[in-house]
Order: structure tokens, then sequence, then C-alpha cells
């Protein structure tokens, strides 16, 4: 059935994007460390010349940090950039290709001769800026950058201060050198967990957008919410897996999910920020399952303790499958 198997397609086009970004991300932390490096070594140089005075060795280092203080903010902005292009690319390819799924299924349910075309309008710019500008637990994508910014700053200052305490031997130094690379590497995690984050709720706003359009032109719809089928997922996302969405008087669907009232998996409908808000969006993985006609998918996919993804009844639950395949 067209449905399900588009819908999951689209998903997973979305995490291949993200492997894709995540690459280029991994890019720019790798060029940045060695960039912070060479500044380190030319500073160590600079200063093991012999014959310099204090006060020059003081102007060396603040322009040390300096330099290293740029090249964060250098490599937080790159990231950002990146992250935001994914996420329009991520908001409209969903957008297109779920409206596409959409008329696909009407058109199977209307009968072979039928080639109903929905109307559904070209995003704008503002629709765009409206999706980026929804926010994760009250952050937006700029929030969130600037705090990793910051971090990580504060982190090599403190890696790279290691590096120079006076005294030490070419040797310590050089072991001292894995606090940059761990420095880095936290900031990097963060990053990717930003990406992620932000990509996949690109895909559900986008998801959002094609069927209220679809609406719009006349498409009832079902909504189920569907959680990954593996021992990753969280209690609360389980316990709403498989349930149909609460629809308000103007028909806006949506399910409480920890105490958060959700219209899509990552998307909370108050937006009122808070680590509760947080908890229930970051890392996850669920899917809002736009249903034309009511029609179920008859199956899913489900992950084993072996870690290979079979197909199961599409009745299945997640608590179900957690229990039997993990015990759980
Ligand atoms: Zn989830």
């Amino acid at each position: 059935m067209g449905i399900r198997f588009d819908e999951r397609q689209i998903y997973n086009m979305q995490v291949s994007r993200l492997k894709d970004l995540n690459k280029r991300l991994a890019k720019l932390f790798e060029n940045s460390r060695d960039k912070t490096l060479s500044e380190l070594l030319k500073y160590r140089a600079s200063i093991t010349r012999g014959g310099i005075i204090r006060a020059s060795k003081e102007e060396r280092l603040i322009e040390l940090i300096k330099n290293i203080n740029r090249e964060i903010a250098d490599l937080t902005g790159k990231s950002y950039r990146a992250i935001q292009n994914d996420f329009i690319k991520a908001y409209e390819s969903t957008y297109y290709s779920e409206a596409w799924a959409i008329e696909k299924s009407v058109n199977l349910e209307l009968g072979l001769s039928a080639s109903y075309s929905l109307n559904m309008p070209a995003l704008n710019e503002k629709a765009i800026q409206a999706a980026f500008d929804k926010r994760i637990g009250g952050l937006l994508l700029k929030d969130r950058t600037n705090r990793t910014k910051t971090t990580l700053q504060y982190l090599v200052q403190e890696a790279v201060g290691q590096n120079i305490i006076e005294g030490q031997t070419i040797k310590q130094m050089d072991r001292n050198l894995k606090y940059i690379n761990k420095a880095m590497n936290a900031g990097f995690k963060n990053t990717q967990r930003i990406a992620r984050t932000e990509v996949l709720k690109a895909y559900s706003i986008g998801q959002e957008e094609a069927t209220i359009e679809a609406e719009r032109s006349g498409v009832q719809f079902n909504y189920i919410w569907s959680a990954a089928l593996d021992n990753k997922t969280r209690p609360d996302h389980a316990a709403v897996d498989q349930t149909e969405a609460i629809l308000d008087k103007d028909g806006n669907p949506s399910w409480v999910v920890g105490g958060v009232r959700m219209s899509s998996p990552r998307i909370p409908v108050a937006e009122t920020g808070g680590s509760a808000e947080a908890a229930q969006v970051i890392n996850c993985r669920c899917r809002r399952l736009n249903l034309p006609f009511g029609i179920k998918p008859t199956s899913r996919t489900a992950k084993t303790k072996e870690g290979q993804w079979v197909e199961v009844n599409g009745d299945l639950t997640a608590k179900e499958w957690i229990k039997k395949e993990y015990g759980k």
C-alpha cells in the first residue's frame, strides 16, 4: 500500500540527509581543531625562542586566546548555517513529498482512472521562517548554537591553558593536547544533537503543513503516533505509540506525551519552553502517520535484539514489542 511505503521513505530521506550533514559538520570541527592546534604551536614556538620579555609574552597569550575565540565563533557560525540550510531542505522536501504521497493515495482510493490533484501552494519565505522560528525548550537554533559557542570557547580555552602552564616539558604538553580533542568532541556531539533535532523537526513541520493544505482541499485524515520499535524509545513515547490523536474543536490533532501536548513528534503545541518540553523533543525518532481515509498500514518495522530491522504486524505496539523482544 502506497502511503505506508512513501511516508517511511520520506522519513528515511531526512535521516540520510542527516548522515550527510553530520559528515560535513565533522569536517568543520576537524578543521577547527587543527587550526586551534596550529595557533597553540605558533604560540609555543614564539615563547620558547628565548629572550622574550614578560610583557610581550602576555600580549602573545592574549592574541592566542583571541584567535581561538574567533576560530570557535567561526566554527559555530558555519555549523549554524549548515544546519539552517539542511533544515530548509528537509522542510521543503518533506512538504512536497508528503503532498505527492497524499495525492497518490487519494487517487488510489478513487480508482484507476482518477487523476485528482491537490491544490498545494508553493512554500514561501514566510512559511519557512515560521517553521524555523519554532522553539525547542524555549530556544531557537540561534540560541542553541550560541550556547554551544560559549561553552566550546570556555572548554577550548581551558584545554589550551593546560598546554601552556609554565615549566611543562614538550612531552607533557603533547599529552595535554588530548584535552583539546576532548573539548572539540564535546562540541561536535552537542552540534550533532542539535542538527538531528532541527532536521527532524523540519520534517515534522513539513508533514504538518502538507496535511493542513490537503485538509483544505477536502482530504480527511486519521493521525497515529508511531514510535520507533527498539529499546531506545522513551517510555513516554512508547505509551502513545499507535494511539490516535485527540482533535480540538478546529480539528487540530495532538497527543499528551509525558505531560506535554504535542501536535507531532518534536512539535510541542504551547512552546512554553522548559526542560520538560525539551526532554520530549531531543533525540526523538517518532513519526506521525497522516492516514487519508484512515487506512492503517498493515505492517511496520521493528528492531530485534540482534540489531536487525524486521517487518511485524501493523497493529503491534511499541510496548508489546519492547516487552517481547527486550523483556522491559
Ligand atoms: Zn519519540
